[in-house]
């Protein structure tokens, strides 16, 4: 048996090192203790150079075997071999500076269009990761030594306490960084090894946001615009954190600021700012809540309303009162269904026929993410590849899948897309409502309602995006 057939790295190990680490130092993690790592490496090696740099990188004490150069080539394509979760673009700095490295992350952060940033202690390093297309992308591995400064800086212009680092904090900056301008949200953790950072770009300019980029299929979209355009009820967005409600709220209210409308909102946070529209921050610690904002709103003679989300019981009838005298409101609810938001305020004891007479249009969204057109393969496909209950009505003999490249942070994908499901409720619905009759799907079929699940099944037929990410839709089709 030839040696490498005999060398099996532990699983434990693998992650001691990213991929690109292993293929660029060419070495293998084979034993780790509590002082010490030791890894294969290739006879060739410069050994005191080779563990020296490791030794900065890691910010442990490293130890190396060397074994024939074949031998770590046939390991390397065993055990980092490229894949959609293991494969990042790391880059280990030498050169640092905690402020410019700040300024360059947010920057960065920001021009990929990142939701979050992640700073991360661990026992010898720092991880910092970004979110992209709701994934996290690995993009920074710092020492040890170069973490306190970082922490500092950020505690320092959120006005955080430096000496606290044992109890939870948040709080806030506002970075101006050339002509940009947006607030970043600070939450700060204490972990084991020291204190996690996470902070949440907010972004102040809703410049792109537009209606007709979301993802909406032309009927979604005229029904959607119809109850856009009534003058009063209740338009809600359901689906669950992290499905783009917000952005359809705030592209929904671009829509409707005009000069002759006067438009209030309460919301948690604040995520855009909109020129000619009253943004009102929720501070439930000073009894700013979404209820008591919209008690206030009422004596404001506003058009519309929109409120960040309805959560309770007080928010829902505050809501349905504002609708029965005449607003249009817009808001955000926790179901996974168009049709679920019925039953969710009658859950919270809003009776059903006012539920009736104040819903205009109710809607569920889930963002999808799209293939990278890069990098996507094509493959053969079996209809036993869907879960069982799924019954296509056309078979398809091929599919995309997700591979993973530079222009997508190995991740297989870029770019997002909302699908939609659109209720309109008018007189026969309102009933329906009114008789609390949650199986409304043959009305909705006769009326070509597409559920969240069809549109999702459409992107995926299209090839733009995988059987995987629709994949939890698909047992509700
Ligand atoms: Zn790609």
């Amino acid at each position: 048996m030839s040696l490498e057939g005999d060398i099996k790295l532990l699983t434990e190990n693998i992650h001691l090192i990213t991929r690109e680490q292993a293929w660029h130092y060419r070495i293998l993690p084979k034993h780790k203790s509590d002082n010490q790592y030791l890894f294969y490496c290739e006879e060739s090696a410069d050994l005191n150079n080779l563990s020296g740099e490791i030794e900065i990188l890691l910010g442990v004490n490293v130890a190396l075997e060397p074994i024939p150069n074949i031998h770590i080539a046939k390991l390397l394509s065993t055990y980092y071999i490229k894949d959609n979760s293991d494969s990042r673009a790391n880059h280990i700095l030498h050169q640092y500076d905690a402020d410019d490295f700040l300024l360059n992350l947010i920057s960065e952060a920001q021009s990929l269009k990142s939701s979050d940033i992640h700073i991360e202690k661990y026992e010898s390093r720092c991880r910092v990761r970004i979110r992209i297309d709701g994934l996290m992308v690995e993009r920074y591995l710092l020492h040890s030594d170069q973490y306190p400064a970082l922490i500092n800086k950020i505690k320092i212009l959120s006005n955080l306490d430096i000496a606290e680092k044992r109890l939870p904090q948040d709080g806030r900056i506002n970075f101006k960084h050339s002509d940009k301008q947006f607030d970043i949200r600070v939450s700060v953790l204490p972990t084991l090894h020291g204190e996690k950072v996470v902070l949440r770009l907010l972004s102040n300019d809703a410049a792109d946001i537009d209606l007709n980029n979301l993802g909406f299929s032309a009927n979604d979209m005229n029904s959607y615009l119809e109850g856009v355009k009534r003058p009063n009820g209740i338009i809600l967005l359901s689906g669950p954190t992290g499905s783009g409600k917000t952005t359809t709220l705030y592209a929904t209210l671009k829509l409707l600021n005009k000069e002759t409308r006067n438009i209030l909102t309460i919301e948690d946070p604040v995520e855009y700012t909109l020129e000619g529209i009253n943004q009102v921050q929720l501070k439930e610690s000073i009894g700013l809540t979404f209820s008591a904002a919209l008690r206030t709103f009422l004596r404001q003679d506003p058009d519309v309303i929109m409120v960040g989300e309805i959560r309770d019981t007080e928010t829902a009838n505050m809501t349905i009162r504002a609708a029965l005298t005449g607003h249009l409101v817009l808001s955000t609810i926790h179901t996974n269904s168009a049709w679920g938001t019925v039953s969710r305020l009658i859950d919270m004891k809003i009776p059903p026929f006012l539920v009736a007479s104040t819903l205009n249009t109710t809607a569920a969204q889930r963002l999808i993410r799209l293939l990278c057109p890069h990098c996507k393969t094509n493959q053969v496909f079996t209809s036993d590849l869907y879960p069982k209950q799924f019954k296509p009505y056309k078979n398809l003999t091929s599919h995309f899948v997700a591979n993973g490249c530079e222009n997508c942070f190995y991740t297989g994908y870029k770019g997002r897309k909302a699908v939609y499901e659109v209720i309109s409720i008018d007189h026969e619905l309102a009933l329906e409502i009114k008789n609390e009759n949650m199986y409304i799907q043959n009305i909705l079929k006769d009326r070509g309602v597409k559920s969240l699940a069809e549109n999702a099944f459409a992107l995926f037929e299209e090839g733009k995006t995988s059987l995987e990410e629709i994949y939890p839709l698909l047992f509700n089709y």
